[in-house]
């Protein structure tokens, strides 16, 4: 799929620009499977990028919805026929297990097709005024040129439903993809192009954050960032977008707990939490990290998470019979070894845990359990990030709520119960965006909102038709007659 004989090159006002300078985009399964060099521009793309985008926008923010309809649609046709093939290089680039990849790739395929039907749905209204013999009418509109900041741990979903739906409500984008993985964003602006999507509205500029992305946070003719990653870079986002009155959105970090009550099914429970807490290689900002069970089923649910977590085949992405695949690099493999030290060092009981040696040079460790924890130990307040988690033995339902609660983020919060009065308790009381009932606290439709509060999440929500929140622009007209 190399687009110039030079490598993977960015998209600027529709044409394949070489940066200059490029980065290998490798494997973590193998880090002797180089996937190819993809650009890394400079600050100056931005300003290039920019300069296309505004000279598209008029155009597109009047275009045809019929002709954004159709756009979106195209692209989310083919990415769903090349499903496999797309999915096999994000299994490549990300780690992600084939049949994961795949179903992200669908999704990206499903967002697409989603808000190709939104742009012909884009809606105000027309309501009476209090004066007589006007009409007021109240309308929606592209807030302008948006900036799509994306990390690596969803690298097609991710900026899949931040540029479609950015997309469908006319604005122009500048997408830039993690550094570590822009090999499916690529994808994404090569679909684009190829399905006659206007030169300058969708530009695609791969590079590191320090510059690419610092860079579309500052520019002044950017109007509005929408960011997915850590908390520590989206809260500097957010003081830059808030001294430059730009418009921004951030989704970052969880902690995500997962309660088990005495009376939870334990053939429920201990699937949700090995599929919650490890699967994806615990890459989630939905992970099930802290999992708050009660002492009733404690012995029972460690026991039978603790085999089931021992019997996880850890391998090379792209073999079938792989469970859990590599750590994304080898700096968040050695973060979450040190937080596997740490939870020794604040009294836990370690299970696995381990660097794992699998005869080819990728960045494998074994899934992790830490028990006896409690919630004020470090492993329990930062987020980790890996296939880490923590068992945190409580009294009762309103123990496992108080601790559930007890932490800056508030992403999602499962609950594990065949009692109804609790899974509404919890549903009611939990201090998240996404409540589970009876499922992993990772796992979500791609047509219904998705987001966070608390230290998680900042602005509008992303997904379904709540993204018209973030990307459109409210206008309210006095009419008379
Ligand atoms: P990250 O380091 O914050 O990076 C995210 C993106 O921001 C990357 O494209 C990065 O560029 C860019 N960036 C870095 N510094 C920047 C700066 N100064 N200005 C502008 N952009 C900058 O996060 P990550 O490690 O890629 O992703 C993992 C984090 O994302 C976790 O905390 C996870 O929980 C969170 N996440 C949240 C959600 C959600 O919806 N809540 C979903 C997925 C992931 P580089 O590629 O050059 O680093």
């Amino acid at each position: 799929m190399k687009d110039t004989q030079d490598g993977f090159t960015n998209l600027i006002g529709g044409e394949w620009v070489t940066a200059g300078a490029t980065r290998a985009n490798i494997n973590p399964s193998d880090t002797s499977d180089v996937i190819g060099q993809y650009a890394s521009a400079e600050a100056t793309a931005v300003d290039a990028a920019v300069d296309a985008a505004k000279a598209a926008l008029p155009a597109w923010a009047e275009a045809s919805p019929q002709l954004r309809h159709d756009i979106l649609d195209a692209v989310g046709s083919e990415l769903l026929a090349r499903k496999d093939e797309i999915g096999h290089l994000l299994a490549r680039e990300e780690g992600k297990i084939l049949a994961e990849a795949i179903g992200e790739t669908t999704r990206a395929g499903q967002v697409f097709k989603f808000f190709a039907g939104e742009a012909l749905r884009v809606a105000g209204d027309l309501q009476p005024s209090v004066r007589p013999g006007i009409d007021v009418a109240v309308t929606r509109e592209p807030v302008g040129i948006v900036g799509l900041i994306t990390p690596w741990n969803f690298p097609i979903a991710i900026p899949a439903w931040k540029t479609a739906p950015a997309l469908a409500y006319g604005n122009c984008v500048i997408l830039k993809p993690a550094d570590l993985t822009p090999g499916c964003a690529h994808v994404i602006a090569e679909a684009l192009h190829r399905h006659g999507c206007p030169p300058g509205v969708f530009n695609l500029v791969m590079g590191r954050g320090s510059t690419v992305g610092e860079a579309m946070v500052t520019h002044p003719d950017i109007d509005a960032i929408s960011f997915t990653g850590s908390v520590a870079t989206g809260h500097r986002i957010a003081e830059t977008c808030g001294r430059l009155r730009k418009k921004v959105q951030l989704e970052m970090g969880g902690k995500n707990p997962m309660v088990v009550l005495d009376d939870a099914d334990l053939s429920v429970a201990v699937p949700a939490c090995l599929n919650g807490t490890f699967f994806s290689t615990g890459q989630r900002c939905t992970a099930s990290s802290r999992l708050i069970v009660t002492e009733g089923i404690h012995d029972a649910f460690v026991d039978e998470l603790t085999r089931q977590m021992q019997a996880l085949t850890v391998g090379d992405a792209r073999d079938p019979a792989t469970q859990i695949g590599p750590v994304v690099d080898a700096k968040q493999l050695q973060s979450n070894l040190d937080y596997v030290a740490l939870a020794r060092q604040e009294g836990a009981e370690v299970m696995g845990g381990d660097r794992l040696d699998l005869n080819k040079d990728g960045f494998y460790q074994s899934p992790a359990l830490f028990l006896g924890t409690t919630n004020d130990m470090r492993i329990n307040r930062e987020e980790i990030f890996g296939p880490c988690g923590s068992v945190i033995k409580v009294t009762d339902f309103d123990a496992a709520l108080a601790v559930a609660n007890d932490t800056e983020f508030g992403l999602s919060a499962g609950i594990c119960t065949t009692s109804l009065k609790h899974a509404s308790a919890f549903r009611r009381r939990s201090q998240v965006g996404m409540v589970m009932v009876n499922l992993p606290t990772a796992g979500v439709d791609y047509h219904v909102p998705f987001g966070g509060r608390k230290g998680s999440s900042y602005g509008a929500r992303e997904q379904g038709r709540y993204a018209v929140e973030f990307y459109t622009a409210v206008k309210t007209a006095y009419i008379a007659a």
